[in-house]
């Protein structure tokens, strides 16, 4: 039971019926910078599930905010109506919602519009910008643009608005003294000066709402770059905003920066960071100020969030991820329903990783999200079919869940002794064990639809035939790619699945010769690594840009780094022989040779594993293939198509 996660909380003149939040985060559910029905019906089905508040995304408030292509555009009165739909959808359940006041500065994606803009001309690393130094006549003009947009807010019938001044954007732009090196009255020393934006954006936000609308501001506990304001300036900047200035209703606290790549991991932080990391820092400053405070940091399951609530840590807690993943989180843990809840793994494919790429964001476990529209409800099936399906990987696992679901008889056939295809390895790879949370997640789903599972079974033409069912489905996965280079039969060449699964020792001494750029090859270097073996990979490409599976891999790359892996870039493997591998350069042709390798382990993709499906395809018509059995792809993709399949059987 719980004894503080469902007790509703008064913030500023409102009260929100239970302590979770949905944090703001940019869906990229937006055309010619305004709401789609996508964003409504998102957010809607989230209210249903019983969320307290729900924080809508970055809106721009003036237009040099234009963050990237997806921005919602709030500088003028054409987003009223869409705030009045966005009320309208929420409001039915009880879910209360804020829009965040927003503002990048200098941090502005390279799909943004804007030029970018900040106190001073100091260079973002991130997107490689200088920014525009702020005159005072514009500092103005974005002062109003903060105060019109809460207005809009207002007559749009939502509930609040929240001033983002984290992750190194505007507001903390100017308390910077790292950022700022103004010398009027917005710079220098003091830190009256620099916060004398702040002020002035509330000053004017609460002039126009008035005192009973809510006000909150966002802001980092620490920016975790050495430009950005670390903890100890933090509790120093709150305590002068809590006593100074005063105006707000709550703090939102989270952690990280834009900044750099580093620094913004902590924005959405991916699985090997702990949950709820920051809780111990807004413990202190809870004690320190007089307003609510939000806390937000992969705080992914309901025992966690009550935890922090009971320490004191928080007044309300942001689970954006896990309700991405699960819109009705809250409602199934009021229920007690535990075992039904879909747990969010942290994996930032989806979410963050598609916002980053300005695609909608969805859910790797979840397709149903960003698509409520269509699949909120799927029907039952018109006329029960039997269905086998032969692969419990990923996509078979999600595929025979759903039709289940619908109401069809499914068998599903795995060959080893364990479910979960490709995850079962890439889960052995350090730092990323939570990965393998979404097979224990399909795992329960499958129990609970009652699937027919059966581990060990080879599934056989025959089989297969005897048993006449109305649909097959073929999801038998892939299988790894060895190029066509002289001494791959030699016995010390080995894959990166032969080494993760433990189905070969490696040598001491060990070359991984990557190919595809993937996590596979970074990954299996890391465990060899950890298993004690002198280590080199040798790559064909290394990362560039900066999405989320870029930096997940530039993450593991620096890993490899500081634990003294060596790395080549370029070379791709042109020979092995007893002892020494050779490496030709993918530009030049040159050559490179190692000498003295125990064990070469190649990591260069899959191929499609579907034998089975060419011996059924001409006994059965009514065949499916799905996942890498049809083209080697991520698990977002598998899973994504063994759920439309199965949601139109
Ligand atoms: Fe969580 Fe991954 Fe889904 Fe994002 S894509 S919500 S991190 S499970």
């Amino acid at each position: 039971t719980f004894k503080y996660l469902f007790t509703p909380k008064k913030i500023g003149s409102i009260w929100i019926k239970n302590r979770i939040l949905s944090t703001g985060h940019m869906t990229s559910y937006v055309e010619n910078g305004l709401p789609t029905d996508r964003l409504i019906a998102y957010h809607m089905e989230r209210a249903k599930g019983g969320v307290g508040l729900i924080i809508m995304e970055a809106n721009a408030i003036h237009p040099t905010a234009y963050f990237t292509a997806k921005t919602i555009c709030a500088f003028n009165d054409e987003i009223i109506p869409y705030y009045k739909k966005l009320a309208e959808s929420v409001h039915p359940y009880g879910t209360k919602m804020f829009v965040q006041l927003f503002h990048p500065g200098r941090e502005v994606f390279p799909s943004g519009t804007s030029v970018a803009v900040a106190p001073s001309s100091v260079p973002a690393d991130r997107f490689r910008i200088i920014p525009k130094e702020l005159e005072r006549e514009e500092i103005k003009d974005i002062i109003k643009g903060y105060a019109d947009t809460a207005l809009r807010v207002k007559t749009g019938g939502l509930d609040g608005v929240e001033i983002v001044a984290s992750h190194g954007y505007l507001p903390s732009q100017f308390w910077s003294p790292r950022l700022n090196l103004r010398k009027d009255e917005y710079g220098g020393q003091s830190i009256e000066n620099r916060l004398r934006f702040l002020k002035e954006i509330v000053e004017e936000v609460r002039k126009k709402v008035g005192t009973d609308f809510v006000v909150g501001l966002r802001l980092s506990v620490d920016d975790l770059d050495d430009e950005g304001a670390e903890y100890g300036e933090v509790q120093e900047i709150l305590k002068y905003i809590d006593n100074q200035i005063g105006g707000l209703d709550y703090f939102n606290l989270t952690g990280g920066s834009s900044a750099t790549y580093a620094s913004s991991t902590f924005i959405v932080p991916p699985a090997p960071v702990p949950p709820a990391h920051f809780a111990s820092h807004a413990a202190k400053i809870r004690e320190q100020v007089s307003v609510p405070i939000f806390l937000a940091g992969r705080i992914n399951d309901p025992v966690i969030a009550e935890n922090v609530l009971a320490n004191g840590q928080a007044d309300m807690v942001g689970m954006t991820r896990a309700l991405i993943c699960d819109p009705h989180m809250p409602n199934k843990a009021l229920r007690e329903e535990f075992d039904r809840i879909r747990v969010c793994i942290g994996c930032d494919q989806a979410c963050i990783g598609h916002m980053q790429m300005d695609l909608p964001i969805s859910c790797l476990q979840n397709p149903v999200t960003g698509r409520e529209i269509q699949y909120s409800k799927i029907p039952k099936a018109k006329k029960i079919k039997k269905i086998a399906i032969i692969g419990g990987g990923p996509a078979g696992m999600k595929a025979a869940v759903v039709a289940a679901e619908r109401g069809h008889q499914v068998t599903l056939f795995e060959k080893s002794d364990e479910l979960g295809g490709q995850v079962k390895l890439a889960r052995k790879v350090p730092g990323r064990e939570e990965f393998g949370e979404l097979v224990s997640n399909l795992k329960r789903e499958l129990q609970y639809y009652r699937v027919d599972v059966r581990l060990n079974v080879e599934a056989s033409k025959e089989l297969i035939l005897n048993l006449s069912p109305d649909e097959v489905i073929i999801s038998t996965g892939g299988k790894p790619y060895i190029p066509h280079v002289k001494g791959m039969d030699l016995p010390h060449v080995v894959t990166a699945w032969d080494i993760l699964s433990r189905r070969k020792e490696p040598g001491k001494k060990v070359v991984v010769a990557d190919w595809k750029g993937d996590m596979t090859g970074v990954g299996v270097a890391l465990y060899l690594k950890e298993l004690g073996c002198d280590v080199e990979i040798v790559t064909s490409c290394y990362q560039v840009g900066h999405s989320i599976q870029e930096k997940v891999r530039s993450f593991v790359l620096t890993q490899l780094f500081l634990n003294g892996v060596e790395m080549t870039s370029q070379y791709k493997i042109s020979e092995v022989t007893e002892g020494t591998v050779a490496f030709s350069n993918i530009y030049t042709g040159q050559k490179l040779q190692r000498y003295g390798i125990d064990t070469v382990v190649i990591a260069y993709g899959l191929l499609q594993e579907n034998s089975l499906f060419h011996q059924l395809k001409e006994y059965v018509s009514n065949i499916h293939r799905i996942g890498d059995c049809l083209i080697p792809r991520t698990v977002e993709e598998a899973i994504l198509e063994g759920f439309e399949l199965a949601a139109n059987l």
